[in-house]
């Protein structure tokens, strides 16, 4: 098993096979993450992104079985923050935060048409940061159209690599699709991130394999793993949730075999497990995303429970998150 590690952290590549050893077997994993950590160090540094993110709807047409923001789901108050608001927010963040990178987040809202985020792209592209966008999926045209407006990088998880598994996961929607609406976003020289759930009902250790193989494949500039959190109000209510340790190590995986992405210590991470961030930046992580949506709309986005009471907050002064980095031997950039 120490073998496989140092071939990875020497080659950056494990075969499905050696990939699967490592993720079953756990006598290794603290080698697994103090490896990860290292090729973090010598690839991108001790710097920890941070971004700013901005929930700004929660309108959803979709029907993902695990998320809270699922079409079905009336058991949830819908709100959309209007232009010129996100507009502030962004500024906000910004000029008096000092972040550098703001993450516009959604459900698959068609309220907001390529029309109309082009015109915020281009605005906010006005202030000194760069733009990211996680809205769902949109066709290739749309992806070229943002760039073209200014926006630096997209947020696309594939989910899962299985697709029995999210055929069952995500009624309605379409994996070939999915996949197509990922190369397109390589393609249209977005800065492509990707990423899938782990604890998924029936995920099995070999597709969690496969999906780190696809991750290299694109090959992906981000990588987000986030710990299934069961929402009472989807059909996934009454399933266990994902193990933190296992998204920890499919994590630690991603960074041996893509060494130079970014890879944010995600939110899931903290609401499952104190010090969940921490800990996964200390395991391959060098991104954390602040919410910042300063509103009274924040606490309706909860795609799973616990959310937006976790994870780095703007009620917790950056200053503490950047104290918290520092205590690890870290600093925000
Ligand atoms: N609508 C966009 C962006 C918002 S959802 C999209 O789907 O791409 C962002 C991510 O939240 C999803 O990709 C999914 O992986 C994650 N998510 C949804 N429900 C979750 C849950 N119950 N537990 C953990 N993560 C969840
Ligand atoms: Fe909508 Fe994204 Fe939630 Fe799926 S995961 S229901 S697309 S917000």
């Amino acid at each position: 098993m120490k073998n496989l590690i140092e071939k990875a952290v020497s080659t950056h590549s494990l075969t499905r096979e050696e990939l699967i050893l490592l993720l079953r077997d756990s006598a290794c994993d603290s080698e697994l993450f103090a490896a990860a950590d290292d090729v973090r160090r010598t690839y991108v540094g001790d710097g920890v992104h941070l971004r700013g993110l901005i929930e700004f709807s929660n309108f959803c047409r979709n029907n993902c079985c695990y998320c809270g923001l699922r079409r079905d789901n009336r058991n949830i108050f819908r709100y959309r923050i209007d232009e010129e608001t996100i507009f502030r927010l962004v500024e906000h963040a910004v000029t008096h935060m000092g972040l550098k990178t703001i993450v516009l987040q959604s459900g698959e809202d068609l309220y907001f048409t390529q029309e109309k985020l082009c015109a915020l792209i281009r605005r906010i592209k006005t202030l000194d940061a760069a733009l990211t966008l996680s809205i769902g999926e949109k066709t290739a045209e749309e992806y070229q159209a943002y760039k073209a407006a200014g926006a630096d990088r997209f947020l696309l998880r594939i989910e899962t690599t299985d697709k029995k598994l999210y055929l069952e996961n995500d009624p309605g929607m379409n994996w070939e699709n999915r996949v197509e609406c990922i190369k397109n976003l390589k393609k249209s020289g977005l800065e492509t991130g990707t990423g899938v759930l782990v604890g998924l009902p029936g995920q099995t250790i070999d597709s969690l394999a496969d999906d780190i193989l696809f991750f290299k494949s694109i090959p992906a500039d981000m990588i987000g793993i986030g710990p299934l959190i069961p929402h009472p109000d989807t059909p996934l209510a009454r399933v266990p949730a994902g193990s933190f340790r296992l998204a920890l190590k499919v994590m630690a995986l991603t960074r041996l075999l893509l060494p130079a992405i970014n890879i944010p210590a995600t939110t899931a991470m903290e609401t499952l497990e104190t010090d969940g961030q921490i800990k996964a930046l200390r395991a391959g992580a060098n991104v954390i995303m602040p919410n910042v949506t300063l509103t009274e709309y924040r606490r309706f986005y909860e795609i799973y429970p616990g959310k937006s009471a976790t994870g780095y907050t703007p009620d917790e002064s950056l200053s503490d998150v950047k104290k918290r980095i520092e205590a690890i031997g870290r600093f925000a950039v």
